[in-house]
């Protein structure tokens, strides 16, 4: 695995690869969920970049840009083990210079994570979009964790003409179901314990609507029912366009939470 820094070094090697490049964006303090999606990189492509970068553009003031969990020597070691080709690890001055060029990301943008962040993803698109032009991918891995993150990412891929085929994978999880996060290092053991209310009632309302429920005020009041000891931000229930809807349609909702334990925001989610 070579390790690069600079724009220019990745951008050499890229232009003398002709095969299927995967890349895998990050920010590092790699868990099981990006492992499993450099793993799904690694099976279907020939070369695999990975890149950690913790994009301040993406993060508000007073937001965890500074305490955001940095893991270096951890992450090149899980890199290696993965075997990634290319580990790409820019300082923000490589990224951004003085004057940008800013990307506006659509109207659902703001709602729910944009609502709550706003900016969040005019950040997010900013920083993937250089990314993309540099490593130039054939795919491009990004969790359904970030549900609202990846349905804009492959909006700007189609808006913006990108030839990049965009690869959603599946939320991995604790063995008790709380989602793995970079964030999970902040929670004290009863705040962990706590959290695990989210999966539960996102599983809970997965086991009404697998009875037949398709009501979303029923669903909804059963998932804040079992959340109610928690400070939550919201849930909602839309469909993958990220409109609001009042009946559960099947392949077509998505069941989001996001709930506050001190400083730390969890987000959680569940497709049906
Ligand atoms: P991050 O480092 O938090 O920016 O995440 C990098 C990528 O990993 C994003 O596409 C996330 O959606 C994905 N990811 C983060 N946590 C998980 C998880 N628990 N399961 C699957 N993918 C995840």
């Amino acid at each position: 695995m070579k390790i690069l820094k600079t724009i220019e070094e990745l951008q050499n090697i890229r232009k003398t690869i002709t095969s299927n490049v995967g890349f895998v964006p990050t920010m590092g303090a790699l868990h099981d969920g990006h492992i499993s999606l450099i793993k799904q990189a690694r099976k279907d492509n020939d070369i695999v970049i990975v890149s950690i970068f913790v994009n301040p553009t993406q993060f508000l003031p007073g937001e965890d840009l500074d305490a955001y969990p940095r893991k270096e020597e951890a992450d090149k070691k899980i890199c290696e083990l993965c075997k990634v080709d290319y580990l790409f690890m820019p300082k923000i001055s490589t990224m951004y210079s003085k004057e940008e060029i800013l990307i506006k990301a659509p109207n659902k943008s703001y709602i729910l994570e944009g609502l709550s962040r706003p900016g969040h993803f005019d950040g997010v698109l900013q920083v993937v979009l250089k990314l993309f032009g540099i490593t130039q991918p054939t795919n491009a891995y990004f969790g359904k964790k970030d549900a609202q993150q990846l349905s804009l990412i492959s909006q700007m891929v189609k808006n913006l003409f990108l030839p990049i085929n965009i690869v959603s994978c599946e939320i991995v999880r604790e063995s008790d179901g709380l989602a793995l996060s970079s964030r999970n290092i902040y929670l004290s053991s009863k705040q962990r314990e706590e959290a695990l209310l989210i999966s539960r009632s996102l599983y809970s309302a997965g086991a009404l609507i697998a009875k037949g429920e398709v009501d979303v005020k029923i669903i909804k009041n059963r998932i804040l029912e079992i959340m109610r000891t928690l400070d939550v931000e919201y849930v909602a229930i839309v469909d993958r366009d990220f409109n609001e809807i009042k009946e559960i349609e099947l392949k077509n909702t998505i069941i989001l939470i996001v709930a506050k334990f001190g400083n730390t925001r969890l987000l959680d989610n569940i497709w049906l």
